[in-house]
């Protein structure tokens, strides 16, 4: 599976309401936080992935694997949040 078929078609989001900077709310934040989180660790494991194949790379791959439904995870929550409680402000809106 390519890194293309992977990716999830953009979402649209509501457009604001105003252009007053909103304060996203603290579990926004922690979502983000999350997300940045997974993602470093999936960059970490795959970095880790040996560039010869054996027990060293089946372990390594698994790794990368539940990093990478990890980071999944963390987006899909980002964005359910985003879409339920319209409390981030996203620039690209618009
Ligand atoms: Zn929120």
């Amino acid at each position: 599976m390519s890194l293309s078929t992977m990716a999830a078609p953009p979402i649209r989001f509501p457009a604001r309401r105003s252009q007053s900077q909103k304060t996203p709310c603290a579990e926004w934040c922690g979502f983000v936080e999350l997300y940045r989180l997974a993602a470093k660790s999936f960059s970490d494991a795959v970095e880790a992935l040996p560039y010869s194949p054996g027990s060293e790379f089946d372990q390594a791959w698994q790794r990368a694997e539940r990093a990478r439904k990890n980071l999944d995870e963390a987006r899909s929550a980002l964005m359910r949040h985003e879409y339920t409680h319209d409390c981030s402000t996203r620039t690209e809106a618009s």
